[in-house]
């Protein structure tokens, strides 16, 4: 079965990524079923997507009831649901106008379009965003461009030009990169694909006074850090500052696709008709189905809890051995291996124990869980993790 699988699936489809040893077959709640019927801990969530655990009964019957009352339209006509998603989005951040999308990396080419047009109506020809190294935007070529690491790599030549990368958190280097042709500083609040490593204060309050002072904008790419995942609605809502566009996906759509680039008020109306569009963008189905996460996220209870997981997780494993440090807030964690440990390595030995995370470094775990779990259930995940890196080291 498996073999059979896997040559097909090397036969009929690119061979872009490198999958795993098990073929998960059934999700439920914080929890993952292989195709074995072996049980695993989801640490991981689909790299921040199911937030709120796998298969959520609400979840379900939204996706469900829409689909089978109005599937699709298309932008030609106003939509109920959508208009609703966008209120909701637009007063539970910074309050202008929405445009949605299908994933992060089309919210990040929206918010790029947006800082362009905002530049040349500034009488800039030539507009450069800064980008810090190590931040992770997405793959179109817009957003890959905004990727430094990717963004070097030859073969896929040419990116698009007027992307300009600074050291991460290197507020000097961000102060020095500003020309007259700046249109945006674009970042991450916390890099996550790096391996979760958050911006000082210092550093984001530096991006927004930048780009205060050369008329500038600010966005924050929250696709991974947004919807609850640090503990607040959006992640820069715990400070210092706001942003002028935000992108949002990922956790948006609890699984299913959906991107969102949010304006502020004075960034709303940069686009027109016409600048913009996608066919599928906040379609009904999307659209409830996102309103529906956000009825569920945005709830003091539930933040509080991710909070409260997230400290518990964190103490949980600050005290074992070969643990260096754990970084990140609420449920977005990184974790800091020593020196000769190897994380990829752990990695898998967590899933033939039955835990699955990832690490996107050799030196570090990521750990996205769900926000459902037990104290019980964290606790395990934090007692498997302690094993591994002792079985390790
Ligand atoms: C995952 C991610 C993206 C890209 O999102 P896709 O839905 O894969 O296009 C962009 N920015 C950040 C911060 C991400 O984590």
């Amino acid at each position: 079965m498996r073999k059979e699988l896997e040559d097909r699936e090397h036969r009929f489809l690119m061979q872009t990524y490198r999958r795993s040893e098990i073929d998960l077959v059934r999700g439920e709640g914080p929890l993952l079923f292989d195709s074995e019927g072996r049980e695993y801990l989801d640490f991981l969530s689909g790299i921040a997507v199911t937030s709120l655990g796998h298969c959520h009964p609400e979840l379900v019957e939204t996706a469900s009831s829409q689909m089978a009352e109005l599937d699709h339209v298309s932008n030609l006509f106003f939509s109920e649901p959508m208009v609703d998603l966008a209120e909701r989005l637009s007063l539970g951040s910074i309050g202008g106008p929405v445009f949605f999308c299908n994933s992060g990396t089309e919210a990040n080419e929206c918010a790029i379009k947006v800082a362009r047009k905002h530049a040349s109506r500034r009488g800039i020809a030539s507009p450069e965003i800064i980008t810090f190294k190590g931040g992770f935007h997405g793959r179109s070529y817009g957003a890959l461009s905004a990727t430094p690491a990717m963004a070097a790599d030859e073969a896929l030549a040419p990116m698009l030009p007027g992307f300009v990368a600074v050291d991460f958190d290197d507020s000097e280097a961000l102060a020095n990169a500003f020309t007259d042709n700046t249109a945006a500083v674009m970042m991450e609040t916390i890099q996550g694909e790096a391996g979760v490593f958050p911006f000082s204060a210092e550093t984001l309050v530096a991006a927004r006074d930048l780009t205060r002072e050369a008329g500038a904008l600010l966005v924050f790419d929250e696709v991974q850090a947004g919807v609850g995942r640090t503990g607040s609605l959006w992640s820069f809502q715990q400070g210092p500052v706001q942003p002028d566009l935000m992108t949002s996906s990922k956790a948006l759509g609890g699984g299913f696709p959906i991107g969102a680039c949010v304006a502020s008020r004075e960034t709303g109306q940069v686009l027109e008709a016409g600048d913009h569009g996608s066919t599928f963008a906040g379609g009904p189905v999307a659209s409830r189905v996102a309103a529906k996460v956000l009825d569920l996220v945005d709830r003091p209870e539930l933040l509080h809890r991710v909070r409260e997981l997230g400290e518990r997780i964190r103490s949980g494993l600050e005290g074992v051995d070969g643990v260096v440090e754990v970084r990140g807030r609420g449920l977005m964690l990184g974790v800091g291996l020593d020196d000769g440990l190897d994380g990829p390595g752990i990695r898998d030995s967590l899933l033939a124990k039955g835990l699955i995370l990832n690490s996107p470094r050799p030196d570090t775990l990521r750990l996205l869980p769900t926000f459902v779990m037990s104290d019980r259930q964290a606790d395990d995940g934090v007692g498997l993790i302690a094993e591994a890196i002792g079985e390790a080291s």
